[in-house]
């Protein structure tokens, strides 16, 4: 197929960006349109142009999504990366951009609603779904979620059922010390694991996440666009008849927003925060930039989301990075540094 052929090719890192369409509040463009979607054979579902000062600079990647472009054309294209967590791959899908270009839309959308929902509902449902079709060959699946954020280079448990400790944070006795072990299995100490049976059981668990992330936004200054949200399914499946099992992991990962300190305008606490994220966001690019240069030496130690990650990202583990970019002529200058970033992947 291919979609494989691409991955073996990229050595298994594939980009694929996605410009979400302008709102409401921030006005039509007055004929000045900043990004554009080349139509060339080359370049049709697969370019991207955006004009700053009057300069066009191109980009390809393996994929670009058009403003228009649903979440069911999205998740279709990602589809079969899914399916190969059940196959028993380690697959990480991220959501990379700044703030309010788009990544929670991508991966959660509006949980509940049929057309509009993200990556991650969808997978789910997928992941579920074709675990019954392959019960009838013999294959028995056992599913595990754990979610998590990143804050500050500090771990905390979005499934914790100690909801003060999931509140304070670094401030409680939990470590979550990340550890891996010879198999490629990663144990974080402390954190919730938590078995599931159904897609509906898992969005139960992101609700309780999600009102777990915004008990800490109101305490923690806004915090979830300042951290990283990871999501990961384990799935182990035994086949007794064919005498093979496998293990996967499925990892969908919101990124803190990509914004540069200077556009954040930064100081005292903020600046440390805006450092932390920036630390483990470029530790993240540093990775990836090193995987997909093949380099001998990954610098996975750098940050606690690189480090956690590790056996999720590399040797024969599938990584897609979607690129999420604003069209609003204000974001121009953000939107030219997401692209940059990944086309340096690409
Ligand atoms: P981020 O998570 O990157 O900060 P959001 O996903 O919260 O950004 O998106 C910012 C705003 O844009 C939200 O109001 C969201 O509903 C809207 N939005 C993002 N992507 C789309 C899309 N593809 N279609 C319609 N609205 C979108
Ligand atoms: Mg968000």
């Amino acid at each position: 197929k291919l979609h494989n052929t691409i991955l073996e090719l990229k050595g298994n890192i594939r980009v694929f960006c996605r410009v979400r369409p302008l709102l409401l509040d921030e006005g039509v463009e007055n004929g000045t349109k900043t990004i554009s979607f080349p139509t060339t054979t080359e370049a049709l579902g697969r370019g991207i142009e955006v004009v700053q000062q009057g300069q066009t600079h191109p980009f390809m990647f393996d994929k670009v999504f058009m403003p228009q472009a649903s979440q069911e054309e999205v998740f279709e294209e990602i589809s079969q990366l899914v399916q190969s967590a059940l196959d028993g791959y380690k697959v990480c899908i991220f959501a990379y951009g700044q703030t309010g270009s788009g990544k929670t839309h991508t991966m959660m959308g509006t949980p509940g609603s049929y057309d509009d929902k993200g990556l991650i509902p969808r997978s789910l449902e997928q992941i579920f779904e074709a675990r019954e079709r392959l019960k009838e060959q013999g294959w028995k699946y056992e599913m595990q979620v754990s979610m998590l954020e990143i804050y500050n280079e500090t771990i905390r448990d979005l499934l914790s059922s100690n909801k003060s400790s999931a509140i304070e944070g670094s401030g409680n006795k939990q470590q979550y010390t990340i550890k891996h072990d010879s198999n490629g299995n990663t144990h974080v100490s402390d954190l919730a694991i938590v078995d599931v049976r159904s897609s509906k059981e898992v969005s139960f668990l992101l609700n309780r996440a999600a009102q777990s992330r915004s008990v800490g936004k109101t305490q923690m200054n806004e915090q979830s666009s300042r951290s990283h949200f990871v999501f990961t399914l384990r799935i182990s499946g035994v086949n007794e008849v064919l005498e093979q099992q496998v293990q996967g992991v499925l990892n969908l990962i919101d990124l803190a927003g990509s914004e540069r300190l200077s556009k954040s305008g930064s100081t005292g606490d903020r600046l440390r925060e805006t450092q932390a994220i920036n630390k483990s966001l470029s530790s993240l690019t540093d990775v990836i930039f090193a995987l997909a240069k093949k380099e001998e030496h990954i610098p996975y130690r750098n940050s606690k989301l690189t480090y956690l990650l590790q056996p999720c990202l590399g040797g024969d583990s599938k990584t897609l990075m979607v690129v999420n970019v604003s069209p609003a002529p204000s974001s121009v200058n953000e939107s030219l540094c997401s692209l940059r970033f990944a086309a340096r992947v690409n």
